[in-house]
């Protein structure tokens, strides 16, 4: 009897410990996820996961190994620039952000979005962050001048258009200095340049790749040296890839983007093997800062790179 009672005991304790030891794991994981302070996004234009893998990219590789990434994520159809950089800040794709090319402008557009924000456009998750947590600051630094209409302006602190990949990071990298926003947005068009002028898999856009390498090197720099870096999660990511010196067709070349992410909370030397979608990325960054999505979004936080294998 008394013995049947110790092991009860005994059970109970190391039941006990075991929920103890698994909530406090789980607290730790979460507190982690809460200490993100800021999230930068970088963005490559036409930077497919065979430039990550095939041009010299220290940085990038860097980022693999302290974080999550997966190199077979992918964009949307049409795989242009406009649809996917929407899909992409607007947690949804171009059935329901209405953004089908790049000829699309807010008065322009061959379907009309599902729902409108009120930025007066389908909600990206700029105006999200703007709404659910106004204390919060944003700015996007944008080398290509098209992406500066897909997302609504007043709920941006600032936003900059400097011609080139130099001159966008280091407008970008001088205003993470000056003001460490909440969520920093940069844009960089050289790599889809490149593309579209030697050709995808050539020399030349290897080379744009590592020099799109170096640049994000220079804004982890930034946030090391500014003491922010265990707070902010960085993630580096492409519209599309491309083929040839072309990209908008349905192939695999073209549609297939890297999704690379370090940071508090998320695992590290991980290959995410669940699907990521360009419209999870929104859903990501409203997951990390505790906000409610837009139920017009479809997308859905990649939870596999904070440690969990459950929804997705
Ligand atoms: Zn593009």
């Amino acid at each position: 009897m008394k013995r049947i009672q110790l092991n009860l005991i005994l059970k109970n304790i190391s039941c006990f410990c075991l929920t103890a030891a698994l909530s406090m794991a789980i607290a730790s994981g979460s507190a982690k996820a809460a200490e993100a302070k800021h999230f930068i996004i970088i963005g490559v234009d036409g930077m497919s996961p065979n430039g990550v893998e095939k041009a010299e990219t220290p940085v990038m590789h860097e980022l693999m190994k302290e974080g999550a990434y997966t190199l077979h994520a992918r964009g949307v159809m049409p795989t242009s620039s406009s649809p996917n950089w929407a899909s992409m800040i607007m947690g949804a794709g171009p059935e329901q952000h209405g953004i089908t090319s790049n000829d699309w402008e807010t008065n322009k557009f061959e379907i009309p979005p599902i729902a409108v924000g009120a930025g007066g456009i389908f909600p990206t998750i700029f105006l999200v962050l703007h709404e659910q947590m106004p204390s919060s600051e944003s700015a996007v630094f944008h080398d290509w001048d098209g992406f500066g209409r897909l997302f609504e302006r007043n709920a941006v602190k600032v936003v900059e258009n400097p011609k080139g990949p130099t001159n966008t990071m280091s407008a970008a990298v001088a205003y993470w200095e000056a003001h460490k926003p909440t969520f920093l947005f940069v844009h960089m068009d050289h790599v889809d340049g490149a593309g579209h002028h030697f050709g995808h898999g050539t020399p030349e856009y290897y080379a744009a790749v590592t020099v799109a390498d170096r640049l994000i090197g220079d804004m982890v720099s930034a946030v090391k040296k500014s003491g922010n870096w265990d707070e902010t999660i960085l993630l580096v990511t492409a519209d599309h890839g491309g083929k040839g010196k072309k990209h908008g067709g349905a192939t695999l070349e073209e549609i297939e983007i890297p999704w690379i992410i370090r940071g508090p909370g998320v695992v590290t030397n991980h290959e995410i093997k669940t699907p990521v979608n360009t419209y999870d990325t929104a859903c990501t960054v409203a997951y990390v800062f505790h906000l409610t999505q837009p139920s017009c979004w479809i997308g859905k936080p990649v939870v596999e790179a904070f440690g969990s294998q459950t929804s997705k």
